[in-house]
């Protein structure tokens, strides 16, 4: 059997995640449904990063310990993730004693290979980012200016790697894409690689140090490794893809390459980097007052007209603004009048007569955009399929037919119907598993609408 295995990012625990933070759990979780319906044993993996000074701050600042703090934001993430329906097969937290262990024993395998040791730090630092910058002005958060700090911390010797990096990403086009991340990563390390903190020293919350407990574990370095401890212990390393925002991309394309090599494992074959989503013109923010939930957008457009829309028009490969409006008239366009309309008049001409059962193909979940990961053109695909279905049934005119040449064009309007329910499943679950029931026969009734209109 083969296995798949694919994580997103794990959500940074200071605040509850919002709608900025859905799209990579619904492109992971479209991958991971979809390896599961062509059989190969699949592992997806989300969770959230609880360690750090950002943490501790928002913890002090409630007046609450750090763990019932992170406690309480975990609970909350999962209910979102709920809300959408993403099948995760472990939420990982890095505060997980498995994981606590497991960080540990690959600091000393790094440092074992001679790539850990200790120096002084004096330069900027970015709270938002929780990284070391270089740049006065973080680009991701130009609103926190970036502080200087000195102190003792024990390093990585990410400058042995550049060599190393540098051959074995030109050399592998899969392992970023798309290409042009790729090609800036390439740009970050032809400018030259410079070693990297991996500890802190007045940073209590976080994983301890093993050999030297007066400093904590670099909150980047102990939840990249998350990955790593569950692939180990499920034995699905290395990953098959980590789906991430382009603010991490050099994070997990440069640090944890070179930190896997280090410690003798193998790395993920692809780092699958996606856009951001802004709301009205704004960066979605707790600071600027936008901030929508994901459930609170299920409650308007129900849990596939919300997976529908971003898995559709996404940020896959471009920054996209997004207003409701435009979520309404996607929905009342592609799901109310494109996909619901077409269920429910297929529905309505069978139950006029019965045509002949058909047994479920299994190549119809085959599809070479999701193993392209353009999940957009995949359900570009299938619309196709919705509107050329509509148009052969205004050119067949099956209100005009009767006995045999109804029920031979009526099959035919079936297993169009299977198909398109089988493509969906990755993408809408709970749709796909309506039309399914419906259509199974041998009766086929009309329901209620999958995709009631919205004003
Ligand atoms: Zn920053």
């Amino acid at each position: 059997m083969n296995k798949f295995y694919v994580t997103t990012a794990i959500d940074y625990t200071n605040d509850v995640i919002h709608i900025g933070h859905s799209y990579q759990k619904l492109l992971a979780d479209a991958l991971a449904r979809y390896h599961r319906l062509i059989g190969d044993q699949t592992f997806f993996l989300t969770g959230t990063d609880e360690h750090g000074q950002k943490v501790e701050k928002s913890a002090k600042e409630k007046g609450i310990e750090p763990k019932t703090f992170v406690d309480k934001i975990a609970e909350a993430d999962k209910k979102e993730w709920s809300a959408l329906n993403i099948s995760f097969d472990r939420f990982f937290r890095t505060t997980d004693e498995d994981h606590v262990k497991f960080c540990q024993e690959f600091y000393l395998r790094s440092k074992a290979s001679g790539d850990i040791y200790l120096s002084k730090y004096n330069g900027l630092y970015c709270e938002g980012c929780e990284a070391f910058v270089d740049e006065e002005e973080c680009q991701f958060h130009p609103n926190k200016k970036p502080q200087k700090i000195e102190e003792e911390n024990y390093f990585f010797r990410l400058s042995k790697y550049q060599n190393f990096l540098k051959k074995y990403i030109e050399e592998h086009a899969e392992f970023v894409v798309p290409e042009s991340k790729r090609q800036e990563i390439l740009a970050f390390i032809r400018r030259g690689l410079r070693d990297f903190s991996v500890s802190r020293k007045n940073v209590s919350w976080g994983i301890p140090v093993p050999d030297d407990p007066r400093h904590t574990i670099y909150v980047w370095f102990d939840a990249l490794i998350n990955y790593l401890t569950y692939g180990v212990e499920e034995n699905c390393w290395p990953a098959d893809v980590h789906i991430l925002g382009k603010d991490n991309q050099r994070f997990h394309a440069i640090y944890w390459p070179a930190m896997l090599k280090s410690a003798g494992y193998e790395l993920p074959k692809t780092i699958l980097v996606h856009d951001f989503i802004s709301l009205n013109g704004q960066k979605v923010s707790k600071s600027l007052g936008n901030v929508i939930l994901p459930s609170e957008l299920v409650k308007k457009y129900g849990v596939d007209g919300t997976r529908y829309f971003f898995l559709r028009y996404g940020p896959l490969n471009n920054d996209v603004d997004i207003t409701l409006e435009k979520i309404t008239d996607v929905y009342n366009s592609d799901l109310a009048n494109g996909l619901g309309n077409l269920i429910a008049r297929v529905a309505k001409l069978c139950e006029r007569t019965s045509p002949q059962r058909s047994t479920l193909n299994a190549q119809y979940a085959k599809n070479k955009f999701i193993e392209e990961f353009r999940f957009d053109e995949a359900l570009k695909e299938i619309w196709t399929w919705i509107s050329e279905l509509d148009q052969q049934i205004e050119k067949d005119k099956p209100w005009k037919l009767e006995g045999n040449d109804l029920r031979k064009v009526l099959a035919g309007y079936r297993e169009s119907i299977l198909k398109i329910a089988v493509a969906l499943q990755p993408f809408l679950p709970k749709t796909s598993e309506k039309i399914l029931a419906q259509f199974k026969g041998p009766e086929i009734r009309s329901g209620a609408p999958l995709f009631p209109r919205i004003k």
